[in-house]
């Protein structure tokens, strides 16, 4: 037995699953979670010494690789001055002022722990400044696991094959409608019957939580359009895409503007850290500037400033950094094709920037279903030939990867070649774990 064996087994006696949080569990691909002990730059190490490649980064802080200097400096300053006060420090303002520069469309900004919990305070939000109750949502989409998105919802809830989870009440529910991303014309059918009654629109601009999936042109134009006509409030969630697609985000990237944006993963440097922010207007609605109540014993905790600080300068900074990223995203991806081509396999690529993922099918992926028609047992086994050779991806078919600037030509060129063995191998049919 391995030693990550070994805390498996322990785990599962003691935490559901082992794990505390779903997709880590190895469940779609099969076989054992890694445990692992450090990182340092590109590299991922597990209790059992192994060294691997890392394309998930935390599932996308780790943009600049692990335990990045700057940020690791950051945090070791702070930690002198105690840890929390549960009062306003001026890192937290110097945190507003940054986000705000770096993501003009928000004009105020409100600091939580997590991404769930900076799209439950935005649909909150959205509620309180039109006084109405539902919420369109897209399938496959994720954000976070708040009642009110665990209805057709990607990553470990689509994952796991539960997309609705048992425990959201159907008045819940009830209250979210759901449309396939890409169908501007479902949007405004759902808006056409529910007249009056939707406050928000939320989606991931790009999506990484059914893999990686591309607004089509003009989409992300017509919802914004839409919200307009209808007196909705659009939500871009950009825990995901935020300060990794750009330094202003997927926003920037495709030039539209959301009334309210959320934030998470990045914007912390690996910290458990979440934002919510955007038009003042709606912001002020914010106890105890407005009504709508929201709080934090943690939130705005100065060591979580500290490491987000260090990053989000580092980044505001450094616009060579995205120039990179997408270097390596253009450099893997053909790479990817060429693997493909080779083993004969018509399989799907989809990216941009620093995320991507190899749909294991042959339709072009733009929705929820396309996503669904990949050959998951074919991920399972290209999984594990990948870890073989020690190249660390998400354990799902669902999920985008993501790059770090540490990732090296060389270590670009292994990757490759690990990806083209591992097809040849994932058609065998025969798992190597
Ligand atoms: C990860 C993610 C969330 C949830 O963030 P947590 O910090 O895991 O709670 C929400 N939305 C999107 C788009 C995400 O990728």
């Amino acid at each position: 037995m391995t030693t990550s064996e070994q805390l498996f087994e322990k785990a599962k006696t003691l935490i559901p699953g082992g794990v505390n949080s779903p997709v880590r569990a190895f469940r779609s691909v099969g076989g054992t979670p890694l445990f692992i002990k450090s990182a340092k730059g590109p590299y991922l190490y597990d209790e059992d010494g192994r060294q691997y490649i890392e394309l998930i980064n935390s599932w996308g802080p780790m943009i600049l690789g692990h335990a990045f200097e700057p940020v690791e400096k950051a945090v070791r300053d702070a930690i002198q001055h105690s840890f929390s006060f549960g009062a306003p420090t001026r890192k937290e303002v110097e945190m507003a002022e940054l986000i705000t520069n770096m993501v003009p469309s928000i004009e105020q900004v409100r600091m939580v722990n997590s991404g769930t919990e900076a799209t439950m305070a935005a649909i909150r939000v959205a509620r309180g400044f039109t006084n109405r109750d539902k919420l369109i949502k897209f399938e496959g989409c994720y954000h976070g696991h708040g009642d009110s998105f665990l209805i057709a919802a990607g990553s470990g809830a689509m994952t796991m094959g539960i997309p609705d989870s048992p425990g959201v009440t159907k008045a819940t529910a009830a209250d979210t409608l759901t449309a396939p991303f890409n169908d501007l014309a479902a949007v405004e059918t759902l808006l056409a019957n529910n007249h009056n009654q939707v406050a928000a629109i939320i989606l991931e601009p790009v999506v990484g939580n059914m893999g990686c999936v591309l607004p089509e042109p003009g989409f992300l134009e017509g919802v914004r359009t839409l919200c307009d006509q209808h007196g909705v409030v659009l939500i871009f969630d950009e825990v995901m895409t935020g300060f990794r697609l750009a330094k202003g985000g997927a926003q920037e990237r495709f030039g539209i503007k959301p009334d309210l944006t959320t934030l998470g993963k990045i914007i912390g440097g690996g910290m458990p850290v979440g934002a919510y922010g955007g038009r003042a207007d709606i912001m002020q609605l914010v106890a105890p500037a407005g009504p709508v109540y929201q709080a934090g014993t943690l939130s705005g905790n100065p060591i979580a400033m500290s490491a987000g600080l260090a990053m989000l300068h580092h980044l505001n900074e450094h616009p060579e950094v995205y120039t990179r990223l997408d270097a390596i995203g253009e450099k893997l991806t053909t790479g990817f094709k060429a693997g493909l081509q080779k083993a004969g396999l018509p399989y799907t690529i989809n990216q941009l920037g620093s995320m991507f993922t190899l749909f294991m099918t042959e339709r072009p992926v733009a929705n929820f279903s396309d996503a669904k028609s990949c050959d998951v047992a074919a991920f399972g086994r290209y999984f594990h030939a990948m870890l073989e050779r020690g190249v660390y991806l998400a354990p799902s078919q669902f999920e985008s990867l993501f790059t770090s600037i540490a990732l090296t030509d060389d270590l670009i060129d292994q990757v490759i070649q690990a990806n083209e063995e591992s097809l040849l191998v994932m058609m065998t049919g025969s798992p190597e774990r």
